[in-house]
């Protein structure tokens, strides 16, 4: 897609720090890292968001994310690594081309996402589960 940033970087128009590529997926550094070591790993082909991807696709793109973090608890022994991928601009996404972000963690290093429980009684549970059982495909 000519207007997406993630493209051109997959087509070399612009720079990158690059960690791994292969056939289908490409890894490389966060140019807004939050610790050293954050490292992105994005399909080569122009998918939105993870909706869009088939299963070759979505084996690949984790394959090469184990691989990663397996190098960055190698390179930094980092204290803990946290995979965040967003879809859709309400849940954070800014960058619409499907990617997982690695970012390796230290206690107190600042990164939040706020977890608000809500523990609803077994039956919504129950309810919830059978409308998504509903909807597998
Ligand atoms: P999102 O919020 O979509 O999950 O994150 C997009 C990420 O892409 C951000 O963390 C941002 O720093 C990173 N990013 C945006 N533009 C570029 C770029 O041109 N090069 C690199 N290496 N990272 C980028
Ligand atoms: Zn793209």
């Amino acid at each position: 897609m000519s207007d997406c940033v993630f493209c051109k970087i997959v087509a070399g128009q612009i720079p990158s720090t690059k960690v791994h590529e292969d056939e289908l997926t490409l890894a490389f550094m966060d140019i807004g890292e939050v610790n050293p070591g954050h490292v992105l790993v994005a399909v080569r082909p122009h998918v939105e968001n993870i909706y869009g991807l088939n299963d070759v696709l979505a084996a690949a793109v984790f394959r090469t994310t184990a691989r990663v973090a397996r190098a960055v608890k190698k390179a930094y022994s980092p204290e803990g690594v946290t995979l965040y991928q967003a879809n859709g601009a309400a849940a954070g996404q800014t960058v619409f081309h499907f990617h997982l972000h690695l970012v390796p963690r230290y206690d107190r290093d600042g990164l939040r996402l706020t977890w608000p429980t809500k523990n609803p009684p077994r039956e919504q549970l129950e309810a919830n589960a059978a409308k998504l059982r509903a909807a597998l495909e």
